[in-house]
């Protein structure tokens, strides 16, 4: 399986890292090492000093497809969750100074906890799916899906002009304004809709 990140899909947090507003959806990806396994702690890595959280919501693709289109997108995802798209806030800034790729930044090893899926089907308001996370019992984002630029299936029909997608991989949709650092110790609960999905620290 493989991980496709959006990146700079909602306009409060495009202004808070003062980046350009995108035309069309912008990604990147992840290895599946970047799964932290269930339960486990994150550990803090030892070549960055500024680790971000990234709260977002993450669809999982359940049929091979390429070129969808648009219209048809909504038939190749079939459950959501949300996850972290940690995110090592130093080394991005200096590959984004020298024009390079921000891999580093964002691939390494556990970057992508990501909670058990859950039907879409299922949820209480698939219009406006609203989902947050908890540092440490304190609200640290609130996010709302209608606040997207780019929805579900833009997204899903764009990245597979590209990329052929596969069942089982999974996208983050982009991150919500008040991304911050977390620090050793932290503890992070992650929600959909009002629902407490996981928790993990940071260690
Ligand atoms: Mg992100």
């Amino acid at each position: 399986m493989k991980i496709i990140c959006i990146g700079r899909n909602y306009l409060a947090h495009v202004k808070e890292l003062d980046n350009a507003l995108p035309t069309e959806p912008l990604f990147f990806m992840k290895p599946e090492t970047a799964l932290l396994p269930a339960g486990e702690p994150f550990p803090y890595p030892d070549f960055s000093k500024e680790i971000h959280y990234e709260t977002e919501l993450v669809l999982r693709i359940c049929k091979t497809g390429k070129a969808i289109d648009e219209k048809q997108a909504s038939g190749y995802y079939d459950a959501i969750t949300v996850g972290i798209d940690f995110t090592a806030r130093d080394l991005q800034s200096r590959c984004k100074a020298k024009g390079h790729p921000w891999e580093i930044a964002k691939a390494f090893d556990y970057s992508a906890p990501i909670g058990e899926f859950k039907k879409i089907s299922e949820l209480k308001c698939t219009e406006d799916i609203a989902f947050g996370m908890k540092l440490n019992g304190v609200w640290a984002q609130q996010g709302h899906s209608h606040d997207m630029i780019f929805s579900f299936d833009r997204i899903v029909s764009h990245v597979s002009r590209f990329v052929t997608l596969e069942e089982g991989d999974c996208i983050f949709t982009g991150t919500p304004q008040g991304v911050g650092e977390v620090h050793v110790d932290d503890v992070l609960e992650l929600f959909l809709e009002d629902e407490p999905m996981f928790k993990f620290e940071i260690k």
